[in-house]
């Protein structure tokens, strides 16, 4: 099935781009692998839009000396509560917009989500397609 990425995840990783232009992208990733496929994961084209499956989720690699500190991208995309974020997985945490909105909960996933963060965004197209700026900012190290 012929897929894409979700506009608002692809406006987010070229603003993150745009902080952090030397970045590692090894841990990046929007379409999941055969090991996500098996999985009940946002990483799978399975939100439909038209003929297209959408990936609704996207993992940014945490590579603070590159200037992309998963940590701190996470915290603001937090802050900001933008209404496109279903939930954020980082560094063995989850934080929902819909389950327990709002507070971190320990994730026990077999990915500990220490080598990048996840963002998984809601199925509804005027959500997962805005290109809005998202609010991430350059955090001096
Ligand atoms: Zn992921």
């Amino acid at each position: 099935m012929a897929w894409r990425a979700a506009q608002s995840l692809v406006r987010l990783r070229e603003q993150i781009n745009q902080i952090a232009p030397r970045r590692s992208i090894a841990s990046d990733g929007t379409i999941g692998d055969e090991n996500h496929r098996s999985r009940n994961s946002d990483h799978n084209p399975w939100v439909r839009d038209g003929a297209i499956g959408i990936v609704t989720a996207i993992d940014i690699t945490h590579d603070p000396d590159g200037g992309c500190n998963a940590e701190q991208i996470v915290q603001t995309l937090v802050d900001s509560r933008d209404p496109r974020i279903k939930y954020l997985i980082w560094n063995r945490r989850i934080i929902s917009s819909q389950v327990r909105p709002w507070v971190w909960r320990d994730y026990t996933g077999q990915n500990p989500h220490t080598k990048h963060f996840h963002l998984s965004v809601k199925p509804e197209k005027a959500s997962y397609d805005s290109t809005t700026p998202w609010q991430v900012r350059a955090i001096p190290r």
